[in-house]
């Protein structure tokens, strides 16, 4: 694979307002995003609580312990202590990492921990080695990486490298950066580290703009993507891991790049998500919305009845989509009724089709809603 994608939907998902998974929920997911074959999945932060520090345990033992498993990933401030607990949460998983999180743009050094640059140098130093003394991978994030000086960003991820960090993390932790902005940032911090460390992505939504930023760093270089399922994450959340996936799929052409995962899961996954966080999926939201394949008006319904590839650029079924996603309604054509009545065993003659018809349109633009049995009906088959 090209890219490892990096699930983080039980870590930054779960800090998306008013969300809360309990560790047998987060198992629940974990299943699915071994079954989407993610081969990175970031259970929790341990030492936040003790349900974070329970899930990640029952993750590692439940599908963790297989050396072929996915690498299970807690995350951990930049303090001994949050280390040793995600070290420990992570004791029976085979593949572990411990991502350690460091704030690095000079408004969080001064706000957050009031302390300056050389200070930010010699924790990163002493924590990243600290993390790789428990024998696990270090991942090291710089926390609103978009608003540091890129020459003290580099500074600080060639310390972690150094220290033992085989994975650096930039993150635009308040969604602030423009696609291009991005992708520079990434190809930098690319060309300042030794080729074998895995630049990753991890973007948030505030202007919309997570998933435009990760294919960005995709695309200039990174080799791992922080994506969470339906987006879901704080404030406006992270970049949707089904979108970035289909992105990539669809247009092979352009990037180039396989990410490994089995996209028929998409739409499951992107549903048991949505019912465990109580956060419902905008019905507009692309790849898993309910109106993600579904085709309304007469142009568009003929055409597609023709030949799909005239208004579909990704075939439903290989997210999980099965049918045929075509909803009648007031925009629907003379095509598409005939084509749902024949799927409905349904004959008409030409006067009755013009009768049917006219019944047709005057019932569409009163209900927006038009069930099998209405067209039964208004066909004179009930
Ligand atoms: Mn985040």
């Amino acid at each position: 694979m090209d890219i490892k994608i990096c699930d983080i939907t039980l870590r930054d998902g779960e800090q998306a307002a008013g969300v809360n998974f309990y560790p047998d929920e987060k198992l629940a997911i974990a299943e699915k995003l071994v079954l989407l074959n993610v081969p990175i999945i970031e259970a929790g932060f341990a030492a936040a609580s003790p349900s974070d520090f329970n899930a990640i345990d029952l993750i590692s033992r439940e599908i963790g312990l297989d050396s072929n498993a996915p690498i299970i990933c807690s995350m951990a401030r930049a303090k001994k202590h949050d280390i040793e607990v995600a070290a420990e949460a992570l004791s029976q998983a085979s593949n572990k990492r411990i991502q350690v999180v460091l704030s690095t743009s000079d408004i969080h050094l001064k706000y957050k921990f009031n302390i300056g640059r050389n200070e930010a140098r010699e924790i990163t130093q002493e924590m990243v080695e600290y993390a790789a003394s428990f024998g696990c991978e270090v991942e090291f994030a710089a926390e609103d990486a978009t608003r540091t000086d890129t020459d003290f960003l580099i500074d600080i991820f060639k310390i972690a490298v150094d220290a033992g960090a085989s994975i650096v993390e930039i993150p635009d932790t308040v969604g602030y950066a423009s696609p291009a902005e991005y992708g520079e940032l990434v190809s930098s911090v690319c060309k300042a580290l030794p080729d074998d460390i895995i630049i990753s992505t991890h973007c948030h939504n505030d202007l919309g703009l997570a998933v435009a930023n990760t294919l960005a760093g995709i695309a200039s270089g990174a080799k791992q993507a922080e994506v969470t399922i339906n987006g879901i994450g704080e404030r406006a959340g992270n970049a949707s891991l089904e979108e970035v996936v289909m992105n990539l799929d669809t247009r092979k052409d352009l990037y180039k790049i396989d990410t490994d995962i089995e996209t028929k899961h998409l739409l499951s996954a992107s549903q048991l998500v949505s019912h465990l966080s109580g956060m419902s999926i905008q019905k507009n939201k692309a790849i898993v919305g309910d109106n993600a394949f579904l085709h309304e008006s007469g142009i568009h319904q003929h055409g597609m009845l023709k030949n799909k590839d005239t208004y579909q650029i990704m075939d439903p079924e290989k997210i999980g989509w099965a049918g045929n996603q075509m909803i009648i309604g007031k925009h629907s054509g003379k095509y598409a009724l005939l084509s749902k009545l024949r799927s409905m065993d349904i004959e008409l003659t030409d006067d009755e089709f013009v009768n049917f018809y006219e019944k047709f349109k005057r019932f569409a633009s009163k209900n927006k809603i038009i069930e099998d049995g209405n067209i039964q009906e208004m066909a004179g088959h009930n």
